[in-house]
């Protein structure tokens, strides 16, 4: 067996040590005889594995009791829609754009009733964050958004805009429990699983109790009604038991690896090894404005179009697979989630190193 170094921005890398305890489970789970895939979610034993995920998650981001977290589905771009049908009781919402994934969850919200661009980044392709100190918030929104970590573009908030008084929702799916959160600062905190979690088909959404009302937009069907998943703790419906039982696993990990604290320190330590590699080549260069730097995502280029697709060619043979950069944008990005081991990153710089050497 050859595992790869794993760059891919999503459905991602996940701990070596979470794949091989699944795959020790695979046929006969803790005795059961079944595979967790193959037994009811109203069982007992699906219960204790979906409320000791969520136990590990409120212990990891010391989530507040009057917060509700829900296992959905229908990924990320579905709670696009969600939000405002079920947060939009003014019909006003302010978005923040500052790349792909906001663009798309303010234009979906535009259908559902006024969404302003209240600030963006589109002018310098979204390459940095804009100054969200004193924006013209609207008196009557209905929550403020933004994108947290900009998995396409390689920036991330270094602070949370001042929404001035308003609830604030922010898809962090691409940044989720890489480090420390106050998530009392939140309305809604959500984000799908499959980049720094778990497998791809579970999002989890963290929204306090008071935005989860029966007062939702007319037409709102059931599904997509956060108080339907809030009363039935997430057991509405069919969830994706399987996905959520390696959440839990990675949840585990992660408390075991010392928690969120100490992924940060880890990541903030692994992105530092790339950046300083790259503020000093004479080949790469990062694409966004340095402080706004993602410790998720890194974004690079060597200027040639060609020598960058020679550069994700070789790499893949060298066993470091998946530096592509979105189909948008081209050139490179390098995903180093929690799950990215140091070793992985080194490997990468390494081989950069080279590359270099060889095509300067
Ligand atoms: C990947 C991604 C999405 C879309 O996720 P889906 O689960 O595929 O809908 C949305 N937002 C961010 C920040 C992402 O990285």
């Amino acid at each position: 067996m050859k595992r790869v170094y794993n760059f891919s921005a999503g459905p991602a890398v996940l701990p070596e040590e979470v794949l091989k305890e699944a795959a020790d489970e695979m046929l006969d789970y803790q005795g059961s005889g079944m595979s967790v895939m193959e037994m009811s979610h109203r069982g007992q034993i699906f219960d204790r594995i979906i409320k000791e995920a969520e136990r590990d998650l409120r212990d990891l981001m010391n989530i507040p009791d009057n917060y509700k977290v829900l296992f959905l589905q229908g990924g990320a771009s579905l709670q696009f829609a969600m939000i405002p049908m079920n947060l939009m009781k003014n019909k006003v919402a302010d978005y923040i754009v500052t790349g792909q994934w906001a663009k798309k969850a303010w234009q979906e919200a535009k259908k559902y009733g006024t969404a302003n661009k209240i600030a963006s980044s589109e002018d310098q392709t979204f390459s940095y964050i804009p100054d969200c100190s004193d924006l013209p918030i609207s008196e009557d929104a209905d929550y403020v958004y933004i994108c947290q970590n900009n998995t396409i573009y390689g920036t991330k908030y270094r602070e949370l805009p001042n929404t001035k008084g308003k609830t604030l929702v922010a898809d962090v799916s691409s940044c989720f429990l890489s480090e420390p959160v106050d998530v009392s600062k939140y309305g809604v905190i959500y984000g799908g699983v499959q980049k720094n979690i778990g497998p791809a088909g579970v999002v989890i959404v963290i929204i306090r109790e008071d935005l989860i009302t029966e007062d939702v937009l007319p037409g709102t069907p059931t599904m997509l009604t956060y108080k339907t998943h809030a009363d039935a703790d997430s057991l509405y419906n069919t969830p994706n038991s399987y996905g959520i039982y390696i959440c839990g696993k990675v949840f585990r990990w992660l408390k075991k690896m010392g928690g969120l604290e100490e992924m940060k320190k880890r990541n903030e330590k692994k992105a530092a090894i790339l950046y300083d590699y790259l503020d000093q080549s004479r080949l790469f260069h990062g694409t966004v404005e340095k402080k706004d730097r993602s410790i998720m995502n890194v974004t690079f280029v060597t200027g040639n179009p060609d020598l960058d697709a020679k550069f994700v060619k070789e790499a893949k043979a060298a066993g470091l697979e998946n530096l592509k950069g979105h189909r948008t944008v081209g050139g490179m990005r390098a995903s180093i989630y929690n799950a990215m081991p140091v070793e992985g990153v080194e490997a990468l710089v390494a081989f950069m190193k080279k590359f270099e050497e060889e095509n300067l």
